[in-house]
């Protein structure tokens, strides 16, 4: 019998270096450099690299892929209580080599890469040294890729890709691209795709423009809409076999979500500490904000809300190192990718709230985070997707009943019950 909530004492001492770490060396990067992708701007690379260096001296590097896949093998649970403290700031992920989307475009190069396909793409990632972008999401269509159109026809040993991709986030940072693209559209829906490795250099790879998410505030995106134009590339640029491609996106896209769901347990922290500290600062009428049963009421929703969410996170990460296949936790994973929008948005808009005018200002983190919650509802499958998924494999285990009641019909469980029990009643009941 094993049902445990302690982290065991030598983890617990690497999880404080790492609190104490993010919080001294790494969190005010976030007020300094621009975006944690950009690997090749030279003021990243100068004070990003020096932490990174570090990260790997403390053996916390790349925490996310088994050892045989090249990694440490530390497993979900863990990395789980990392990304918590990874969460809550903006350049914690990538100063530990686990930011997304690299770690799932890592895992699947690790899985169905070939020797040579890793030794190009995988080992730099690995190292820090390039990061990578997922373009799976089209313009006409996102939620549904059997609706996917962009295109791959083979000719000579080479394959030549046409369409657009929306929303392949760091295309402009990335040495490559892994693009889902339709190879063979007369099979089934689910076995008309490939995956490929795109080199970003590959002429015709066009970035129409950079979009930004929420207001326009002048800067650059970083959500490529990207034109594929007689894309050439070689045929053993390949993930995994052809028609395998939905099967490949399901095993990174499993991976790619709960990992959201651990770094967002740290941003709802984040926003829940300066809630508390807000109300045991300010005063109105007389007396502390904490003092008012309002305002308990949201502190109390607030840690109940993110206690619930995190739980569900750190059990769903020890059902994968259990079962180690996606596959086999897909409610669990679907169950928390459609939860944390929620909790996410609903602690940090009451955090928001109890600042009042600050919190609605720039000064503070949480219009961010009110707008990150709802991106969160769309990255990786919209939250409706997810809570179908939860649904069909909830009633997997289930099933209907031909009676005219339902068996939790009262007058028949009591008619049952008097059957079996009623002889032996003193009184008539
Ligand atoms: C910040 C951000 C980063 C992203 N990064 C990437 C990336 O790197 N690579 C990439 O390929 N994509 C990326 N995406 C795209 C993301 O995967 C899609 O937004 C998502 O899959 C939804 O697709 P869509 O936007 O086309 O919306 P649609 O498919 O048009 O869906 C719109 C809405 O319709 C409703 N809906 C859809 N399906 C159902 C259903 N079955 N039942 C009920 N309602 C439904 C939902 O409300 C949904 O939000 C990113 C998105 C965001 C916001």
């Amino acid at each position: 019998m094993s049902w445990d909530f302690e982290t065991d004492p030598e983890f617990a001492t690497s999880l404080q270096w790492m609190e104490d770490f993010v919080r001294e060396e790494v969190a005010p990067l976030d007020h300094v450099l621009g975006y944690p992708h950009d690997v090749a701007n030279p003021n990243n690379r100068k004070l990003v690299k020096p932490l990174q260096a570090k990260v790997k001296d403390m053996g916390l590097w790349a925490c996310h892929l088994e050892p045989e896949l090249g990694g440490l093998g530390f497993g979900q649970l863990k990395l789980a209580l990392m990304n918590e403290i990874l969460g809550k700031a903006r350049f914690a992920p990538i100063v530990f080599g686990c930011q997304a989307p690299d770690t799932g475009n890592g895992e699947i190069l690790a899985k169905y890469g070939t020797p040579e396909q890793k030794e190009r793409y995988l080992q730099p990632l690995l190292d820090g040294d390039i990061v990578s972008c997922y373009s799976m999401t089209e313009p006409h269509a996102g939620s549904d890729p059997t609706m996917f159109k962009v295109r791959a026809e083979m000719d000579g040993n080479h394959w030549v890709i046409n369409g657009d991709k929306w929303f392949s986030s760091n295309a402009r940072f990335a040495s490559f691209l892994i693009a889902l693209v339709v190879t063979d559209p007369e099979a089934q829906p689910h076995n008309r795709m490939s995956m490929f490795i795109v080199p970003r250099e590959t002429p015709g790879l066009n970035i129409l423009r950079s979009v930004h998410v929420g207001i326009d505030d002048g800067q650059e995106g970083t959500h490529g809409y990207v034109r594929y134009e007689n894309v050439r590339i070689p045929a053993d640029h390949m993930l995994g076999d052809p028609g395998q491609g939905f099967i490949v996106a399901q095993t990174r896209l499993g991976g790619g979500r709960i990992h959201h769901a651990m770094r967002t347990v740290g941003q709802i922290r984040k926003a829940f500490d300066l809630m508390c500290e807000r109300v045991l600062s300010r005063e109105t009428k007389g007396e502390l904000l904490a003092n008012k049963q309002m305002v308990q009421a949201m502190i109390a929703d607030s840690w109940i809300e993110m206690e619930q969410f995190r739980l569900l996170v750190l059990r769903t990460a020890w059902r994968i190192d259990k079962y180690k296949d996606y596959m086999a936790v897909r409610k669990d994973i679907s169950a928390i990718k459609a939860a944390m929008p929620k909790v996410y948005h609903d602690v940090a808009t009451r955090a928001l709230q109890i600042h009042g005018s600050l919190g609605m200002s720039n000064e503070m983190p949480f219009t961010q985070q009110v707008l990150s919650s709802l991106t969160m509802g769309l990255v990786d499958g919209p939250t409706e997707v997810h809570k179908v998924t939860v649904a069909r494999q909830v009633l997997r285990d289930y099933e209907g009943t031909d009676g005219l009641f339902p068996t939790g019909h009262l007058p028949a469980l009591k008619e049952k019950a008097l059957a079996k029990y009623g002889d032996l009643l003193d009184d008539e009941i």
